[in-house]
């Protein structure tokens, strides 16, 4: 199958908010007045980011998701996508399926594919994101205060269960478990919903990628401030307390969980449970902003849990 045909099939379709969608040389875009452009782009790198293994589908929607994952931690609304994608070869049923998981997260979120290249290489994919909030209203690392909370979304440490498995590092004999866990690292699932929900109150946030206290280390390094994390607050799977001792450093420094981490001031509790309920959305109290600098992991004595890594780093 040639270039055109398979740009034509698998990647063209309506995108009727922009004003040019794929098939000319530049894609346009009117954005909303009064609205902010936020722009984002990730890469996924086989062997590096996915097992050679990985099903099409699921990594046509981790491509989406983990782009779509960053405007949410910006409080940002998604609207457009570009997709470059560099393949060994032509292989239309592969395409197909990673097109499939690629457009359903899309519809689900109401983002257009406008544009993206397409060339021969080893698989290799990247995606550009392009989401809009309220003019001067982003959720930003520079903004966490003392005397925020922070909170995380959902659950953490599956996915880097599903990930240390594999690798041969941890042994897992509960099946049920390791299914949640491969569903989790595949098909992750961007707190678009919360974020937006978040963006009126909320100060700071970041999405929980390469383990939670690197990135919440972002948010204190970028706001000059200093975090304390409550291990036992931490949520998760009450399943993965079997992995101990391992069972912290999945949860606090494991990453691959695309939940957001976000400081909100403490007396706007009720407000932050409430945006969470209203997206059904699972949030958790695990800690606060303090001053000084750097996070700190403690146990219920209030002595710092000493961690290897917090988290992943490509060039550590
Ligand atoms: P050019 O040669 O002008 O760079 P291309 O041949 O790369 O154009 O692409 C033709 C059209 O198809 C462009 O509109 C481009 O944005 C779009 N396109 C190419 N690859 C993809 C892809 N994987 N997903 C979405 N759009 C794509
Ligand atoms: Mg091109």
């Amino acid at each position: 199958m040639k270039e055109f045909e398979l740009i034509g099939r698998y990647f063209k379709r309506p995108a009727p908010s922009a004003l040019l969608g794929v098939g000319d040389d530049a894609a346009i875009v009117r954005p909303t007045p009064g609205c902010d452009m936020h722009m984002s782009v990730d890469m996924l790198v086989e062997g590096r980011h996915f097992f050679a293994d990985v099903a099409p589908r699921a990594l046509g929607h981790k491509t989406l998701a983990v782009n779509l994952s960053d405007l949410a931690a910006m409080g940002a609304r998604a609207r457009w996508a570009l997709l470059s994608i560099a393949l060994p070869q032509a292989d239309e049923a592969w395409v197909a399926e990673f097109a499939a998981g690629f457009h359903a997260l899309a519809a689900e979120h109401g983002v257009e594919l406008i544009g993206g290249d397409t060339t021969c290489g080893p698989l290799t994919l990247s995606v550009t994101v392009l989401g809009e909030t309220p003019a001067g209203q982003a959720l930003r690392r520079d903004a966490a205060r003392v005397g925020d909370d922070v909170w995380v979304s959902g659950e953490l440490g599956l996915g880097a269960l599903a990930v240390r498995r594999r690798l041969g590092w941890l042994e897992v004999d509960d099946a049920a478990l390791l299914q949640t866990a491969q569903r989790k690292l595949e098909y992750p699932e961007p707190r678009l919903a919360l974020g937006s929900l978040l963006l009126p109150f909320a100060h700071a946030a970041a999405d929980v990628s390469d383990g939670l206290m690197a990135d919440l280390g972002h948010i204190l390094a970028a706001s000059g401030v200093a975090g304390e994390v409550w291990a036992g607050s931490l949520p998760s799977d009450p399943r993965l307390e079997a992995l101990r001792p391992r069972y912290l450093d999945c949860l606090a420094a494991g990453g691959d969980d695309y939940e957001l981490v976000f400081t909100a001031p403490a007396d706007l509790r009720q407000q932050v449970e409430a945006a969470a309920a209203q997206c059904a959305c699972r949030v958790s109290r695990i800690g606060r902003i303090v001053a000084g600098q750097g996070g700190r992991l403690l146990d219920a004595a209030g002595d710092t849990i000493p961690l290897k890594k917090e988290g992943y780093d490509h060039f550590g």
